[in-house]
């Protein structure tokens, strides 16, 4: 940790790690359900519905990698278990126990509309406080409004396609 670098962010830290934390606990779960997922979706549009969740799982293992370092310059520990992930998730996780596609990309939806939430809030507290976790939120948010647009495109797709079948 760099103790200028912290400085500037003096009392708020701890509050800013503890919003951090409850972030990396999000994305290690949306990584999970979203690897899963994609290993055993079944119904129409499977191939197209695959590559975007395996490329949405790869984004979640690297925000995680992002927000972790940050709550390591803050002076923070990643949560160390898995087992604690529960404890300290916003969007907890959404089993996907049926593989219908249609229900997968609903599941994951909603994942991501927690996920803008949850980065909306975390910028909405830091503005003005932590301008470098300001600009990671940032750079994290625009990356989840593009996963849920991608994510309510497949599903528009799929409506129409099953439509059209009667
Ligand atoms: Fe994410
Ligand atoms: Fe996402
Ligand atoms: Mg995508």
């Amino acid at each position: 940790m760099g103790t200028r670098g912290r400085e500037i962010v003096g009392k708020h830290a701890e509050r800013v790690i503890e919003l951090l934390t409850k972030a990396f606990a999000d994305e290690w779960l949306a990584y999970y359900q979203y690897w899963v997922g994609a290993k055993i979706v079944a119904g129409p549009m499977k191939d197209a519905v695959i590559t975007e969740l395996m490329q949405h799982a790869a984004d979640e293992l690297r925000h995680a990698d992002l927000v972790s370092g940050r709550i390591i310059q803050l002076g923070g520990t990643p949560i160390t278990t898995p087992k604690k992930w529960f404890d300290w998730s916003n969007c907890s996780y959404e089993d996907p126990a049926d593989p219908f596609v249609r229900k997968i990309l609903e599941q994951n939806i909603a994942g991501e509309q927690c996920a803008i939430s949850v980065y909306h809030a975390l910028l909405e507290e830091v503005n003005g406080k932590d301008p470098v976790t300001y600009n990671l939120a940032t750079q994290i948010l625009q990356d989840e409004v593009e996963h849920e647009e991608d994510l309510q495109a497949l599903q528009e797709d799929l409506n129409i396609m099953l439509r059209d079948r009667g």
